[in-house]
């Protein structure tokens, strides 16, 4: 018996969510013969590759980095849970996302090589995106430059008409999902929300039942979700154009256009289509964002209605875009994590999805992402016990922003303009113990937030008014009015200085 024929364990399941290990060589689904004998060549299983490292988790699975023995090729490895998938009836899902990805055949895209599975998982073995998300440098830089909107912009409408071309609709297009390759081309991904509409057409599936069972929820992301969506749980095309619309008003802009502090908030904008252009956006820009966010969908730029992507491709906004060479021009960003070197990652490990070692590395991430051990008791000898609840008691009477601060002592505190791309908003900003960095919104008393503090943080001066505080996600672009940016700074230092500086040494 070949090895294609003998029935793995997986494949005598009956409620197994995918086929038995396959590859996508991103020709379409067409092609059968030429499949099935690349099957017989390419069938991977876990103990092909070395799992590195954790690079994501998603609702319903686990994204690993790992390198293939044979080859040394780097890819990004998305595991799912059978148990899990069956429990949460997302079966569906997963076999949708499989399907779009073997159908799709652009550079814009991330790539599916193989899928296999074992009797506990799926495997799906993507093209790695080393470069992160959209969405990390949107948080770091606050918003993209008139030539990187432009141009990344492009990228976008380029792969969603390849997408709209075969019938797809991705239906959660934002910039969680829109990753960065090598060389800072984008690679969007994530198509368990996708919809093929041409298969629905001529086979009818039961997608639409279950949409109608399904009435109160909807597919996508609050933000980017487009009124059709929320009123009649009907799907177009152009309902990526609306989400696209969104995109590049948050490129430019810094924000989203409909906001509020919970997603009906949200949606009540959208379906009134409530938003506005903060000052200096860029008008070839607003005129394009006017044409896609349009309540009607058959009335959005790019749509077959409208001429399809002629006019969107030609729209002022994207002169000058050389549409047929864009995976061949330097995209003009730069990487955040040049230097991530992933070589030492793999060293003594054992091929495999090893459950002691993929344990380890789920904890890693848990312990990468809280902030740094800290040594307090370097500076608790500044102040007697009595003192400090002294000053709590005084500030619980005394200052309005304590029921903010959870009982920490308040060092420094005042107004600072908080920017975030064109938009500017006023909150008061407490400096605490903890230490924490706290900031209000002074007009509703509401708290808005706190910068998060690690070692990593780090406060820096531009000028008087201005200045920053560097977060490993984030850097806060920050305004005092008063012109107290160095102070501002300076305390921060200090606290940082307190928290995680070298602690002293006293000689006996
Ligand atoms: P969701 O909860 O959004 O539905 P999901 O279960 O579909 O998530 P993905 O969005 O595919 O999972 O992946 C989770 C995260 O893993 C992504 O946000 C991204 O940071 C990372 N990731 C996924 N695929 C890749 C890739 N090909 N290259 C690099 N990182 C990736």
């Amino acid at each position: 018996m070949s090895e294609t024929q003998r029935k793995s364990p997986s494949s005598q399941e009956p409620s197994s969510p995918v086929p038995q290990g396959e590859r996508s060589d991103g020709q379409g689904t067409d092609n059968k013969m030429s499949k099935r004998s690349s099957m017989k060549q390419m069938k991977k299983k876990p103990e092909d590759f070395l799992f590195g490292k954790v690079i994501g988790e998603g609702s319903y699975s686990t994204v690993f980095l790992v390198k293939e023995v044979s080859t040394g090729k780097e890819y990004a490895m998305k595991v799912l849970e059978k148990r899990f998938i069956i429990k949460e009836h997302k079966t569906e899902y997963v076999h949708r996302e499989k399907e779009v990805f073997a159908m799709i055949n652009h550079p814009f895209f991330v790539r599916m090589y193989f899928t296999f599975q074992d009797m506990d998982r799926l495997y799906f073995c993507l093209s790695y995106a080393r470069r992160g998300e959209l969405f990390e440098y949107l948080n770091k830089m606050g918003s993209f430059s008139l030539e990187q909107t432009r141009f990344y912009t492009a990228e976008i409408v380029s792969a969603l008409e390849h997408l709209h071309g075969k019938g797809i609709i991705h239906r959660d297009l934002k910039p969680e999902n829109i990753l960065f390759g090598d060389n800072m081309h984008i690679q969007i991904t994530d198509f368990g929300s996708a919809k093929i509409i041409k298969r629905e057409v001529q086979n009818n599936t039961n997608e639409d039942s279950n949409a109608g069972r399904r009435r109160n929820s909807f597919v996508g992301t609050a933000q980017y979700v487009s009124p059709e969506v929320l009123t009649s749980k009907t799907t177009y095309c152009s309902s990526d154009l609306w989400a696209l619309g969104c995109i590049i008003y948050q490129l430019l802009g810094g924000l989203t256009p409909f906001r509020g502090r919970h997603e009906y908030e949200i949606f009540q904008k959208i379906v009134k289509v409530d938003y506005a252009f903060p000052e200096g956006f860029d008008p070839d820009a607003r005129d394009l964002v006017d044409k896609l966010i349009q309540l009607d969908p058959t009335k959005r730029i790019g749509c077959e209605e409208e001429g399809g992507y002629g006019p969107l491709k030609t729209h002022s906004f994207l002169k000058g875009i050389k549409w047929d060479d864009l995976i061949n021009q330097k995209p003009p960003l730069e990487p955040l994590n040049k230097n991530r070197d992933n070589d030492n990652l793999y060293k003594d490990l054992k091929p495999g999805y090893d459950e002691m070692h993929i344990s380890q590395l789920l904890c890693k991430v848990e312990v990468d992402d809280k902030t740094d051990c800290m040594h307090e008791e370097s500076f608790d000898n500044m102040m007697t016990e009595q003192e400090h609840s002294e000053l709590i008691e005084k500030q619980k009477r005394e200052n309005i922003y304590h029921k903010f601060v959870e009982n920490h002592l308040v060092l420094k505190q005042g107004l600072v303009d908080k920017k975030r791309g064109l938009f500017s908003r006023r909150r008061m900003m407490l400096l605490t113990e903890g230490p924490h960095l706290y900031y209000v919104d002074p007009v509703n008393m509401v708290l808005k937030g706190q910068i998060p503090w690690s070692r990593e943080l780090r406060p820096e001066a531009k000028n008087f008014h201005i200045f920053y505080v560097h977060t490993p996600k984030r850097t806060y672009y920050l305004d005092d009015p008063d012109g107290y940016a160095l102070e501002w700074v300076k305390s921060i230092q200090e606290v940082w200085d307190r928290y995680f500086g070298t602690p002293k040494v006293v000689k006996k």
